[in-house]
C-alpha cells in the first residue's frame, strides 16, 4: 500500500487498499465522461409531449380569464410554496394565491407516483409542519401517497386551497413600475396582480430524455416514471402491476427512481431488461413502523431539533446522539471512529482530515459492493451492480429489494459498460450490437437539470428596467441570500438558488420560507412598496458563494459524472450544486437567523 501521506492514521488495518481503490473510481470516472455534457439530454418534444401532460385530471379544462390583485402570489405547491404559505399565513398574511399547473398540491409527490416510490430520508425530519399539523407518519420511511396526504393537510390546514390557481401554467411574470405590482400571466390568459410574488418552481421536476439515436421510432408503449402509466402496467403505487404478465419491458435508468420501481416490474412483468449505465449504490433501507411509545416521549420541539441534528451530521458536525442514525449518517460515524483512533482531530493536517474522510467514504462504500455480493446469486451480475464512486457523488439508494430482484430467472441486466444504451429500434433497445425486443420501454432518466433557471421554471421574469432573468442569470446566478435579486424588488426564490444544500430539502425550505414571511410581514408593517435587494449587498454575496465555492469543487471534479458534478463537467454556471453555499447549511442558516434578529433588512432598499 503506498498512500503518499499521513501522520495519524494508521492503514495497516485496512483490508482493502485506497490506492487501487482510487483508480478503480478514476478509470470508472473516465470511461463515463461524455464530451456533450448536458447536451446529451433532450427535453420531451415531438412525440413526447405528452410527457409533460397532468394524467391525473381530466383533460379539456377551462376557466375565466382572472384580472385581480393578490397582497402575495406563490409559484408551486409543492412543498417550497406550501412552507412559504404556511408561514404566511403564521405571520397573518391573508390575501394570498398559490399557482400551479398540476390539479393539486404536493410538487414532486403529486407527479411522482409509480410503484413503490417512497422518500429516501426519514420521515420525521422529512415531512414539514409535523408538529403544527399534529401527525407523526406511519412509517420511518414514508411511501408516496401518504407524503402527498400529508402535502393535502397542510394545504387544508392553512387555508391555502383558498383562492388558489391549480391546473395554471405561469408563462411570465412581469413587473410594472406604474403601479409597483408583478402581472402574472398563465396559459388560462391570467394577468393577475402581486404585490409580491416567490417562485417554488420546484428541482428536478421537468422530465429529461436520453438523445439516443431512434428514440422515437419505437413502435410499442412508453413512458416517463413520472408520469407512469397505470393504465398500461395495471396495479397501483403499491406494486401489482398484473397487465405486465405478458409483456417484455424495458427500463433505462437505474437512478433513485429505478432502483423503488423496478422490484415492482420485476414482480409481474413477463420478462424485464434493466439497462444501466451506472450503478447506484444500493444500502440496507430496513423501514419500520412507528413506534408508538417512542411517539408519546416526543417533547414540543423535538421535530426542529431532530431535522437540526439530522443536518449538523450529515454535514459532518458533531452531536451527542445521531437522532436518524441510517445510511445517510452512516458514513459520518465511521469517520468518528477513525478520527477518534488518530487522536485529537483538531491536531490533524488537512490532508490527513481528507484522507480519513475518504477512508470513511472507502468503507462505506465496500459494505455496499459486499451487499452486491451477498444477495445477487450470480456473481458477474453482482459485480456489475457494484458502484465505483464516492457515496455521494451519486444520490445514494436504499432498497432491500433491488438487488435481489436480479435473482428473478425472468430479470435481465443489461449493463451498458458506462456507455448507455446505442440505440433504440421499431423493436426495442440495441446495447453492444445486440437488439432486446420490447413491448413496453420505461423511462427512469430522470429531471431536467444545470440548465437555465427560467428553462426549467417555463417562464421568464421581467423585472425594472425590461431586465429579463433569462439573462441576468444566463451564465450564473445572481441573488442575494439566494433569495433576492436585483432589479427584480418584491420578488423570492425558493429552492436551491446560491442557498445552504442539505439532503433532506424540505428542511432547507422550511428555512426560506420562514425567512421569507418575516420580510414580506415586515414590507406590511412598514407600508413598504417596494423591497429589493440593493447591488451591493448582491455583489457581496455573489463574491461569498466564489470564495466558498472550492470546498466541494475537488470532490466533485473528481466524482463519476451526473447531475452533481454538471456530467463531469464541474459545478459551473447553472450546474445543480453550482452556486450553492460552500460553507454548508447549518452555517447558512445561522446567516438567515442572524440577519432577522439585526432586524433592519440589512442589504434590502426600501422604498
Ligand atoms: P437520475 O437522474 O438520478 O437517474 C437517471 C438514470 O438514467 C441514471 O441511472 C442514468 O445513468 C440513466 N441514463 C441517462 N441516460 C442514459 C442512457 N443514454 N443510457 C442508459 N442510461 C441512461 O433520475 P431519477 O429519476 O432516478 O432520480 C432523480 C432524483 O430524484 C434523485 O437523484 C433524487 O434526488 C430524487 N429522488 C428522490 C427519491 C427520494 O427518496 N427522496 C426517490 C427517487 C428520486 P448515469 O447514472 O450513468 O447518468
Amino acid at each position: 500500500m503506498s498512500t503518499t501521506y499521513t501522520q495519524s492514521i494508521d492503514l495497516s488495518q485496512l483490508d482493502f487498499d485506497p490506492d487501487k481503490l482510487r483508480d478503480k473510481y478514476r478509470h470508472e470516472r473516465d470511461k463515463r465522461i461524455r464530451k456533450e455534457g448536458l447536451d446529451q439530454y433532450q427535453t420531451p418534444t415531438g412525440d413526447f409531449t405528452g410527457y409533460v401532460d397532468d394524467p391525473y385530471v381530466e383533460p379539456g379544462f377551462t376557466r375565466a380569464a382572472l384580472t385581480d390583485e393578490v397582497e402575495v402570489a406563490i409559484v408551486g405547491g409543492g412543498f417550497g410554496g406550501l412552507l412559504t404559505g404556511a408561514r404566511l399565513r403564521e405571520a397573518g398574511v391573508r390575501d394570498m394565491r398559490i399557482i400551479d399547473k398540476a390539479g393539486d398540491f404536493g410538487g414532486t409527490w403529486y407527479w411522482n407516483r409509480y410503484p413503490g416510490a417512497q422518500c429516501d430520508v426519514e420521515s420525521y425530519i422529512y415531512f414539514p409542519l409535523l408538529e403544527e399539523l399534529n401527525y407523526i407518519p406511519s412509517k420511518k420511511y414514508s411511501f408516496a401517497p401518504e407524503i402527498l396526504a400529508h402535502a393535502k393537510a397542510i394545504a387544508k390546514k392553512y387555508q391555502l386551497y383558498d383562492n388558489a390557481c391549480l391546473r395554471t401554467e405561469v408563462t411570465e411574470i412581469r413587473w410594472d413600475e406604474s403601479i409597483s405590482r408583478w402581472i402574472i400571466s398563465t396559459n388560462h390568459g391570467d394577468k393577475i396582480r402581486a404585490h409580491y410574488v416567490a417562485m417554488a418552481n420546484g428541482l428536478l421536476s421537468r422530465p429529461k430524455l436520453p438523445g439516443i439515436s431512434g428514440i422515437d421510432s419505437f413502435k410499442g408503449h412508453t413512458f416517463h416514471t413520472s408520469r407512469w402509466d397505470y393504465a398500461y402496467t395495471g396495479g397501483s403505487a403499491e406494486g401489482g402491476l398484473d397487465k405486465l404478465k405478458n409483456k417484455r419491458v424495458g427500463i433505462i435508468g437505474t437512478g433513485a427512481t429505478a432502483v423503488q420501481c423496478i422490484p415492482h416490474l420485476g414482480a409481474t412483468a413477463k420478462e424485464l431488461y434493466v439497462f444501466q449505465r451506472t450503478p447506484s449504490s444500493i444500502d440496507i433501507r430496513n423501514n419500520s413502523t412507528t413506534d408508538q411509545d417512542w411517539v408519546k416521549t416526543l417533547k414540543p420541539g423535538w421535530h426542529q431539533q431532530r431535522m437540526d441534528n439530522f443536518n449538523i451530521i450529515a454535514t459532518g458536525g458533531q452531536q451527542d446522539e445521531d437522532l436518524v442514525s441510517d445510511g445517510w449518517t452512516d458514513i459520518f460515524r465511521k469517520l468518528q471512529t477513525i478520527l477518534s483512533a488518530a487522536g485529537d482531530s483538531a491536531d490533524m493536517s488537512p490532508e490527513d482530515q481528507e484522507l480519513a474522510m475518504e477512508i470513511a467514504d472507502f468503507q462505506k462504500m465496500e459494505g455496499i459492493r459486499a451487499r452486491a455480493s451477498s444477495i445477487v446469486k450470480d456473481q458477474k451480475t453482482a459485480e456489475k451492480l457494484k458502484p465505483y464512486y464516492r457515496q455521494f457523488c451519486k444520490r445514494p439508494g436504499f432498497h432491500d429489494e433491488y438487488l435481489d430482484t436480479f435473482n428473478r430467472s425472468s430479470v435481465t441486466l443489461v449493463d451498458t459498460l458506462g456507455q448507455g444504451v446505442e440505440r433504440v429500434t421499431e423493436k426495442g433497445v440495441v446495447v453492444d450490437g445486440k437488439e432486446y425486443e420490447l413491448d413496453c420501454l420505461i423511462f427512469a432518466t430522470g429531471f431536467e437539470v444545470g440548465t437555465n433557471y427560467t428553462s426549467q421554471s417555463g417562464y421568464d421574469v421581467i423585472g425594472k428596467d425590461e431586465t429579463a432573468l433569462s439573462k441576468k442569470w444566463a451564465n450564473s446566478l445572481s441573488t442575494f441570500h439566494g433569495m433576492h435579486s436585483h432589479d427584480f424588488p418584491n420578488c423570492y426564490f425558493i429552492g436551491f438558488t446560491q442557498t445552504g444544500y442539505t439532503a433532506n430539502v424540505p428542511h432547507t425550505l422550511n428555512e426560506q420560507a420562514k425567512h421569507i414571511a418575516y420580510v414580506i410581514k415586515y414590507g406590511q408593517d412598514h407600508k413598504a412598496t417596494t423591497i429589493e435587494a440593493s447591488a451591493d449587498a448582491e455583489a457581496e454575496w455573489v463574491a461569498t458563494i466564489n470564495r466558498l465555492a472550492g470546498m466541494g469543487e475537488k470532490f466533485y471534479a473528481e466524482c463519476t459524472p451526473g447531475y452533481y458534478n454538471n456530467e463531469g463537467k464541474g459545478n459551473v454556471g447553472n450546474g445543480f450544486l453550482a452556486g450553492q453555499y460552500g460553507g454548508g447549511p447549518v452555517e447558512f442558516f445561522k446567516i438567515l437567523d442572524d440577519w432577522r434578529a439585526e432586524g433592519n433588512l440589512a442589504g434590502l432598499d426600501i422604498s
